[in-house]
């Protein structure tokens, strides 16, 4: 191809990105490659969409009303394929080489090199089976169970809520609920900056003990901890972890929480590595994670044409290219 420069760039063969993961940010980073013409996989280790699927109702995605997330899934999906993109499903990549110049990852079907890597491969949701051993989590998702404080406190409005994990969750829910209800003790990694002291001066009820069993026939309507039944029209179970294991044994640096860290433009440690979504850690939410894949994919844009500049011998990079 010719551009207006008279430079001939020859059209990529080798791969230029990798992304992993096709939740929200995962799906807008590949959309903008799309448009962008640059050379792309999209894998998803499921069928695409993450943890968006799981959402009942979506208010606070801007521009999108009282939809459900599987509807904005579908919406995200369908502008890609128009775009001129693909979501490889069912490949899940499992290891990871990150060096400067050497990007290499495998998944269940194949070796990929590219030039460039996007992770958005998201968190895990530490539900109650995994904390407390309960069975009936899932029935009461999307009625009365909640691992969303940003996006379900609007359901709430005037009801009665339990917050079991970031106490900063339980302060949001003070804005519109009825009463809030914190279940401690306080996970350690909040204990010195939100202790029992501060909840309760926030006018949010402390309790303290097992959450057991929860109960109601069609909606939640009361949890049971340490053998007490206590009324509750909903409860938040707010303790996330990153999926980020293998990052950083690959060498990425994460925070106390496992999330990678990043900075502005979405670059991680390594170069050519960046990262967008909930795995960059709070805000979890889709509007959050559409725009860090979107930025995401401009920093690949510029990095991929410092690298080709470079190879022309020009020194054009950025200074935040390592
Ligand atoms: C019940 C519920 C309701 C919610 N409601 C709202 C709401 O109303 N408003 C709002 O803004 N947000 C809401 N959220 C949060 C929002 O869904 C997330 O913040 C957002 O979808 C995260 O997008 P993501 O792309 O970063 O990650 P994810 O959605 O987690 O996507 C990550 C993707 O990576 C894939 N993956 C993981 N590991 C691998 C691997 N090794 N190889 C390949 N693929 C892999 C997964 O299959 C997944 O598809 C809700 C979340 C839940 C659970």
């Amino acid at each position: 191809v010719t551009s207006s420069y008279g430079l001939e760039y020859p059209r990529a063969t080798q791969l230029e990105l990798l992304i992993l993961g096709a939740g929200a940010a995962g799906l807008s980073a590949a959309i903008y490659a799309a448009l962008l013409n640059i050379n792309t996989v999209l894998l998803d280790a499921e069928g695409g969409g993450g943890l968006m699927n799981l959402a009942k109702t979506v208010e606070n995605f801007p521009g999108v009303t009282g939809k459900r997330g599987l509807t904005i899934t579908e919406s995200l999906l369908s502008q890609l394929e128009f775009s001129g993109g693909q979501v490889n499903t069912f490949e899940a990549a499992q290891d990871f080489e990150f060096a400067p110049g050497r990007l290499r990852v495998r998944t269940n079907a194949k070796e990929y090199r590219p030039k460039a890597v996007i992770i958005a491969t998201g968190l895990e949701l530490l539900g109650l089976k995994e904390e407390y051993g309960l069975a009936n989590e899932r029935q009461y998702l999307g009625k009365g169970v909640s691992y969303c404080a940003e996006c379900d406190a609007p359901l709430f409005r005037d009801k009665r809520v339990m917050v079991c994990g970031n106490p900063f969750d339980a302060f949001l829910l003070k804005r519109v609920a009825r009463q809030v209800t914190y279940l401690g003790p306080v996970p350690e990694d909040y204990a010195r900056q939100v202790p029992r002291e501060i909840i309760e001066a926030n006018d949010v009820a402390y309790v303290e003990g097992n959450l057991e069993e929860l109960r109601g026939s069609h909606r939640l309507e009361a949890v049971v901890v340490d053998g007490r039944p206590i009324e509750m029209d909903g409860l938040f179970l707010t303790k996330r972890r990153a999926t980020s294991e293998f990052y950083s044994t690959a060498g990425l640096e994460v925070d106390g929480q496992g999330f990678l860290i990043v900075d502005r433009h979405l670059a991680t440690n390594v170069s050519g590595v960046f990262a967008a979504g909930d795995i960059t850690g709070e805000p979890w939410q889709i509007s959050k994670s559409v725009g860090e894949g979107a930025t995401a994919c401009l920093s690949v844009f510029r990095f991929l044409t410092g690298q080709e500049m470079r190879n022309l011998g020009w020194a054009l990079q950025d200074e935040w290219q390592k």
